[in-house]
């Protein structure tokens, strides 16, 4: 039976070897059961009619029951085409044909009750439908006429082919009328009697072919169930083997490196949220496995503090820890902000990146190497060959999705015991989302922020508003603070991007004149010891204005500056803008985000700006984020390449999402490893599906 769904394509009647090709090109579609995994993503409703007068711009495809009055021959030569006058009780349209004239002219038949089908267009003022599907009433096959109509997504190329919907969907009704009945269940028995779910069979019959709207919910949870179980199933198995297997370093004081520093050095008083997380840091450091574990916290909301605090408990235990930033900046700066966390403590820190060369890196690797560097700072330059620890135990890794996940994967190899390992991210993942992206990872959440905090007070401006913010901004340094103005800088269209950024910058000093107001500049493209230079002389003060674009994003901490202005603020993502805007409101002073726009605005640009200007919390603006762009775009879900759900869609079937989890929880409670009999179907489709995706395993 297994080779009926595994059958290649090409020898399902319809397709042929040309065919199969494009199915493969264009869908990844490569086998009978793939293809019937190609579910319908919309369906028409074959029961509802409607009237003439009903037609409006809303509804994409009518179904109508009329008759014609009269068929009239127009146009000339090449251009003849058939006109055809349909009428119901509220009204008439135009129906026209371009091709087959002769044949459909001599079957047309006048002042009979049609059920026309097709999509109406707005030609002239006027409603048309062209190339309408009639038949009728008299004939009319109960069949089609009560059932949903499946809509399948297709591409151009198909389409040429003879490969739109509705060729799909004659394809799926031949593969159905050839599918056994037998096709080997892939849920267990006692799942599908318990959650009373349709089997299979059924559900592949239904989801293409539903009788009724009921029969296509039927279907559609339990492959939405199906896709989200064996997800959950997947993940949770894989923290099992991974806590199992991994055994980590075991921190069992807590000595003076830290006691000193918590009575001592820290200058306030932890939030409660930073002390739960170190408790649960410090349960996993103490557990004898190897920690792995995701720090979720708005930006200033302390993760660094608490990774800090964190890599002390490591000193005090004889190891060595590191922290990778994404860019130079922030590894530098965060080197400065430890540095002097350390100064008294007798703990040495170090800093190591890419332009860090020579002899000064020769010593930092030797310091490295022999342990007299209890601490290392710095970006993806830690986890060169080259690098090598006397005995790493604990890693922070800052900003996880800047990170490609392989490079997690390789931190692993380069110890036989596995340092503990902190993931801290300032994008805030949905719970829902989290749970499925790291379900094998163990969360952390800071959901509180230190006291004393104003809230960011966010305001939309358009462009013509300019003389007005400018007005704003110059109140502001008047009275010592500092200003960001940020562009876009997309990749594909960096070169227009950094001339917009020129341009601005100059359109900024020539608003912003010296000597009254000094201007700095920070691009990607510059070398790191000019960005830096710039940022250090916005840290001193000595400019008022940052230019920039948004490789500030991330991290940088500079209290004074209190306005963020986010120009072409439509060409960020929100999560991007939500980043953006927590560089500001990191002091005790009032802060400011002002997103500066067009007068036009796509519908989900608008909703991002909306949604900014209403909130600061970063989970609700990660939630509306996944919900505008689905979970295939939140970003780190792309590169984990794991979220195969066809149907199932992680933001919207949030309450499918916890079944599918509890009960994968119930059965992995009672049989961890999935060995009993029982569970033969789950090993052995947890075996496929890991197989298929590789050492997926390993990487998170
Ligand atoms: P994050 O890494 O989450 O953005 P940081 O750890 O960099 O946050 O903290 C942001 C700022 O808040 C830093 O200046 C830090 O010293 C300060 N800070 C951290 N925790 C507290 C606290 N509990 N109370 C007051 N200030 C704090
Ligand atoms: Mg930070």
């Amino acid at each position: 039976m297994h080779d009926f769904l595994s059958s290649p394509l090409e020898f399902l009647k319809g397709v042929g070897p040309q065919r199969a090709e494009l199915l493969g090109k264009e869908l990844g579609v490569f086998t009978f059961g793939d293809l019937l995994h190609h579910y319908p993503f919309r369906y028409v409703d074959r029961t509802r009619f409607y009237t003439i007068r009903e037609i409006s711009a809303d509804i994409p495809i009518i179904q109508i029951k009329g008759k014609i009055r009269s068929i009239t021959p127009r146009g000339e030569k090449r251009k003849k085409y058939l006109s055809a006058v349909f009428y119901d009780e509220t009204g008439s349209l135009e129906l026209k044909w371009f091709k087959g004239l002769r044949w459909i002219t001599s079957s047309l038949r006048l002042n009979t009750e049609y059920v026309l089908f097709g999509k109406p267009t707005l030609f002239n003022g006027n409603w048309n439908i062209i190339h309408p599907e009639l038949e009728l009433v008299s004939e009319g096959s109960g069949s089609t006429a009560s059932a949903l109509q499946p809509v399948y997504n297709t591409t151009e190329k198909m389409k040429a082919r003879g490969l739109d919907s509705r060729g799909l969907m004659k394809l799926q009704k031949t593969l159905l009328e050839k599918l056994p009945e037998n096709i080997p269940e892939t849920l267990p028995d006692e799942l599908i009697t318990q959650l009373r779910m349709i089997s299979g069979h059924r559900a592949i019959r239904h989801i293409h072919f539903p009788g009724d709207i009921h029969q296509q919910k039927m279907a559609e949870w339990r492959i939405k169930f199906e896709e989200q179980f064996y997800l959950q199933l997947r993940l949770l198995n894989l923290k099992i083997i991974r806590k199992q297997k991994k055994k980590g370093a075991v921190f069992k004081i807590i000595g003076d490196h830290f006691n000193r520093f918590f009575h001592h050095v820290l200058p306030f008083e932890l939030t409660h949220a930073q002390k739960r997380v170190i408790r649960e840091i410090r349960a996993d450091f103490s557990s004898g496995r190897q920690m792995n574990r995701l720090l979720q916290g708005d930006v200033g909301s302390g993760k660094t503090l608490v990774a800090l605090m964190c890599m002390l408990i490591a000193a005090d235990n004889g190891f060595q820890a590191c922290l990778m930033a994404p860019t130079e900046i922030l590894a530098a700066q965060h080197a400065a902000t430890i540095a002097e966390f350390l100064s008294a403590s007798g703990l040495k820190s170090a800093l190591l990146t890419g332009s860090i060369k020579g002899k000064q890196r020769r010593e930092i690797l030797a310091d490295l190497e022999s342990g007299e560097i209890h601490i290392l700072i710095g970006t993806h330059a830690i986890i060169e060959e080259a690098v090598k620890f006397h005995n790493l135990g604990f890693v922070v890794i800052d900003e996880q999705h800047r990170f490609g996940v392989e490079q997690r994967a390789r931190m692993w190899d380069k110890n036989e015991n596995p340092p503990h390992v902190l993931v801290m991210t300032a994008t805030p993942i949905p719970r829902t989302l989290a749970m499925t992206l790291y379900g094998d990872l163990d969360v952390s959440i800071l959901d509180e922020m230190p006291p004393g905090r104003k809230p960011i007070h966010t305001i939309h401006r358009l462009d013509s508003h300019r003389l007005e913010v400018w007005g704003f901004l110059k109140k502001e340094i008047a009275s010592g603070r500092q200003v960001y103005i940020v562009y876009p800088l997309i990749e594909e269209s960096e070169k227009m991007d950094l001339k917009n950024l020129f341009d601005g910058y100059e359109a900024v000093c020539r608003d912003f004149p010296a000597p009254e107001y000094r201007v700095s500049i920070v691009h990607g493209r510059m070398k790191a010891s000019d960005k830096d230079f710039e940022m250090q002389r916005f840290l001193k003060k000595e400019t008022n204005i940052m230019v920039a674009t948004s490789v500030i994003e991330v991290g940088v901490n500079i209290p004074n500056a209190s306005v963020m202005v986010i120009e072409n603020a439509e060409r960020f993502g929100l999560s991007q803008l939500h980043q953006l805007r927590g560089r500001v409101g990191r002091g005790s002073d009032q802060s400011y985000c002002i997103l500066m726009t067009g007068y036009k605005l796509s519908h989900e640009g608008r909703t991002r700006i909306k949604t900014m200007c209403e909130t600061n919390d970063g989970f609700r603006i990660a939630e509306t984020d996944l919900l505008l762009r689905g979970p295939g775009d939140a970003e780190g879900t792309r590169q984990s390449g794991m979220l195969d759900l066809k149907l199932a869609d992680i933001s919207r079937d949030q309450s499918i999402l916890q079944a599918a989890r509890t009960e994968a929880t119930k059965i992995l409670q009672s049989d961890p490893l999935l060995n009993s009999e029982n569970h033969r179907l789950l090993k052995s489709r947890l075996d496929a599906l890991n197989k298929r995706s590789g050492n997926w395993g390993k990487i998170s």
